[in-house]
């Protein structure tokens, strides 16, 4: 069993521990929190241990009811690998801890690519990442176009891909993110970010990306147009988006066209946490104009779809499992991920 500590426990960290831990070769052995509080609770209710990242802070913890198991150091100690999920930028900060013990070490999206030297993506890259020692799966937005890019890149060839995401102001139980009510360009530069991000991972796409910042909590949606080097048809397309496990096809006949629907769709199939592993891709709005020009919207769960990727990191840096296609099929397998 690969025994994994999740240093922060927060909208991330509690997917992941609750994910790994439904992995028949993986553990928890520990999760952390700075502040006694919901989420402590529920790991504590979950049989997490719970460790924490000021001992100082001990008593806090005990007089809220909450048992605490010893230091982040001490949980660092035991793993055999660590999923650093504490908030964008705080993550760096722990990698000395990490070298002290010669420990293995995932971060997320909100860290840069040089804090591991190696970004992730199962559908594009797990093999590169067996034995690492430190990787970063890229984040929620990056992971919704590495999968669906890969795949249209491996059949027809990608000249280039211009891409815009609309992007959820904050979690649903953030209450101090925003905007109320804006429409923010964030950045207001083109191209942002995220296309630099994807050639992380897929280092010869051509891609251009911007992105704005919306009121909603629920998910992002992204417009996507990809130019072909190979013509393809809209049927030829629909075909290997539903042959791959991580991508789902939202068919016009659910009435879906929106991000609440296909929340209440995916809490309604009593998915955990309602959550949407998978990129959401309008089979209506793809469209293959001139045959090599490809269009579509997807949504993408921001809390959700690095979760599975994460479990699939573990597994290829610290686990047996050699091949993508084999990892992916036991990660979606525990978690529920079923067509
Ligand atoms: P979060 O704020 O919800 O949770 C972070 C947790 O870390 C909190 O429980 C906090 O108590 C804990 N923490 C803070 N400082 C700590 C420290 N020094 N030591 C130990 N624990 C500490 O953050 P999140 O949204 O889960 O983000 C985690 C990472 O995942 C970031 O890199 C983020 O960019 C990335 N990510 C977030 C989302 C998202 O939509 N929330 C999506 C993809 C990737």
């Amino acid at each position: 069993m690969i025994k994994v500590a999740v240093n922060g426990y927060g909208t991330i960290g509690k997917r992941v521990a609750d994910a790994v831990s439904c992995q028949p070769d993986m553990e928890i052995i520990g999760v952390s929190k700075t502040k006694p509080g919901a989420e402590a609770y529920v790991a504590q209710k979950r049989g997490y241990p719970l460790y924490i990242a000021d001992i100082s802070k001990k008593d806090a913890f005990t007089k809220a009811g909450i048992q605490v198991a010893g230091s982040v150091e001490e949980m660092i100690q035991k793993a055999d690998i660590v999923v650093d999920a504490t908030p964008g930028g705080v993550g760096e900060g722990n990698k000395a801890l990490y070298e002290k013990y010669q420990k293995k070490a995932i971060w997320e999206g909100g860290e840069e690519h040089e804090v591991a030297g190696f970004s992730f993506n199962a559908s594009c890259n797990y093999e590169q990442a067996i034995g690492r020692q430190y990787a970063r799966v890229v984040s929620c937005n990056t992971t919704g176009l590495c999968r669906i890019i890969k795949l249209i890149d491996s059949v027809f060839g990608v000249k280039k891909v211009r891409a815009t995401m609309v992007r959820r102001g904050g979690d649903p139980g953030d209450i101090k993110r925003g905007p109320i009510d804006a429409i923010v360009l964030n950045p207001v530069t083109i191209p942002s970010h995220h296309g630099p991000d994807v050639q992380s991972v897929l280092p010869n796409i051509n891609i251009i990306t911007s992105a704005m910042i919306v009121p909603t909590t629920l998910m992002h949606m992204h417009f996507i147009n990809m130019e072909l080097k190979n013509p393809a048809t809209k049927e030829q397309v629909i075909e290997l988006i539903k042959a791959h496990s991580r991508l789902g096809l939202i068919e016009k006949s659910t009435g879906i066209t929106s991000t609440a629907q296909l929340k209440e769709f995916t809490s309604d199939l009593l998915r955990p946490r309602g959550d949407l592993w998978e990129n959401g891709i309008f089979a209506d709005s793809l469209s293959v104009l001139d045959g090599t020009d490809l269009y579509l919207f997807q949504a993408i769960h921001q809390e959700a779809d690095v979760v599975v990727e994460t479990v699939d990191c573990i597994r290829a840096m610290a686990g047996d499992v050699k091949t993508a296609m084999e990892s992916i099929a036991m990660t979606n397998k525990a978690v529920g991920l079923t067509a």
